[in-house]
């Protein structure tokens, strides 16, 4: 799903409308902020590690070159088949030869936002190959034709009793809303499938540079499966995910686990760095490492907002939105929402097309005191923001507003005019003004009737006496 601009008001509309949606999206962000607190509670380095995964991500940006050198050397000396994607055609194009070669028919996939960003389901799909999502929420999804709603729920939008429809209707079983009957459910699905499959696709959560690894994050050991038992593993990595070493690895451990789901670690850590058979006699006789650009150069170039590539997609800054918490991630229309979304959409689809994303944030800062790596998010969205009106991207409406009060202000006398009526007609009615759709869920406070400029000076005034008198205070 790619929302345009203009499709992105009426879909937030009908998202405030939904209290299904609404519901469940409050209690799984509620619940994943309750269990993080805890575990950052008991991690008294907390901060410290913050501090130290900003510089490593940092560092690793600044010479990204060299380290994306270094990774290609040790993967192919590891046997890793090594490609270089610099957009979402070129990705594709690679996978088709990977496919036809090696005369695939069917893919299990584990979680990857990278091929979502790729639109790699639809593109396979197109070629014939099955392929089918394994995460359990990405499975969910998949079956209602959506893209994940969370940056690591996908179906956080949806409640059990959602789920149990879904199952009802698309898989033809009984009705449930157990959650262990869903689960066996499902299982039971994917499980052949994981047998027949021909290839395994799965997403990297870091490369590790100095070794030529990867390393695949998990909790449902559904990716231990889908590279571990098809005869071909293609992963697909973005060219920002690269950790110097090994050494570096146990920082983003212990950040990664409570900020994305609270847990103190992540259940599996695969490492993966030669393909299986030649070890183990058994598993893939080739691994392929997708390196995909898209973009990312042209943010890595950009000294002001390249910090958005040091995100490690844990959601955290999803769930404190305040803005997310309201309509889901599907509102913001593309694969990576929330605040580090929002900052995301319009670097990579371009400032016309994710016009409308920097500004899908109240500013409140929530997002930069929760990030992991310590991305300033709001810093970000007021500059993009800016971009968007200097590139005369902003909405008509808001042009003319700011053109008004840009006249207003160069005419003070008018401006006393215009600025002294609301106060006083609100004197007449002694009611706030009426206006239905903001007070739907909230208070309109009344005008204040001295007016600013009034107000500005009489706080002038009793500053300059405090100045006048602690200084006389001084002086005896
Ligand atoms: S910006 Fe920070 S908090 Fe948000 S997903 Fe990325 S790492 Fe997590």
């Amino acid at each position: 799903m790619n929302l345009k601009a203009s499709e992105t008001k009426a879909y937030i509309k009908a998202a405030l409308k939904d209290k299904t949606l609404r519901q469940a999206v409050d209690k799984a962000t509620q619940t994943a902020l309750q269990k993080r607190a805890v575990q950052v509670e008991a991690e008294p380095a907390w901060e410290e590690l913050r501090h130290k995964a900003h510089a490593i991500k940092c560092e690793v940006l600044e010479h990204l070159d060299a380290y994306l050198e270094l990774f290609e050397k040790q993967a192919i000396a590891n046997g890793m088949q090594v490609h270089w994607a610099s957009d979402a055609a070129e990705a594709q194009r690679i996978v088709q030869v990977i496919v036809e070669e090696n005369d695939v028919r069917s893919v299990v996939k584990s979680k990857s936002l990278t091929s979502e960003e790729i639109h790699l389901n639809k593109f396979l799909s197109e070629q014939n190959v099955e392929t089918l999502e394994t995460d359990l929420g990405e499975y969910i999804v998949q079956l209602l034709d959506q893209i994940p709603s969370h940056l690591t729920a996908p179906a956080l939008h949806l409640s059990r009793q959602d789920i149990g429809k879904i199952f009802q209707q698309k898989l033809g079983v009984d009705y449930t809303e157990e959650p262990t009957e869903l689960l066996a459910i499902a299982r039971a699905k994917l499980r052949e499938k994981f047998l027949a499959a021909d290839m395994g696709i799965s997403g990297v959560n870091f490369g590790i540079a100095a070794s030529g690894c990867l390393v695949i994050l998990e909790n449902e050991a559904n990716a231990r499966l889908a590279i571990g038992l098809p005869r071909t593993h293609v992963a697909l990595m973005g060219i920002e995910k690269l950790i110097p070493s090994f050494q570096e690895l146990p920082v983003f451990l212990k950040l990664l686990a409570p900020s994305a789901t609270g847990q103190k670690q992540t259940v599996y850590v695969n490492v993966v760095g030669t393909p299986l058979q030649k070890i183990a006699g058994e598993g893939p006789e080739q691994l392929h490492i997708i390196l995909l650009d898209n973009g990312r150069s042209k943010i890595l170039a950009d000294p002001q907002l390249r910090e958005t590539l040091c995100c490690i997609r844990c959601g955290a800054c999803l769930n404190v939105c305040p803005i997310y918490q309201q309509v889901g991630g599907h509102a913001y229309g593309w694969v990576y929402m929330g605040p580090i979304g929002a900052t995301l959409i319009p670097q990579y689809l371009g400032e016309r097309e994710g016009r409308y994303a920097p500004f899908l944030s109240s500013l409140c800062g929530a997002c930069h005191q929760i990030c992991p790596v310590r991305i300033n998010i709001p810093h970000h969205l007021l500059k993009l923001r800016k971009r968007v009106v200097d590139s005369g991207n902003s909405s008509r409406l808001e042009k003319l507003a700011f053109r008004l009060w840009a006249f207003l202000a160069r005419h003070p006398k008018l401006y006393r005019t215009v600025t002294w009526f609301p106060g006083k007609l609100q004197l007449l009615s002694r009611k706030p003004f009426p206006v239905p759709a903001y007070c739907k869920e909230r208070a309109l406070g009344t005008f204040d009737v001295k007016g600013f400029r009034k107000r500005f000076i009489e706080m002038e005034e009793i500053n300059s006496r405090k100045v006048a008198e602690a200084q006389r205070m001084r002086k005896e």
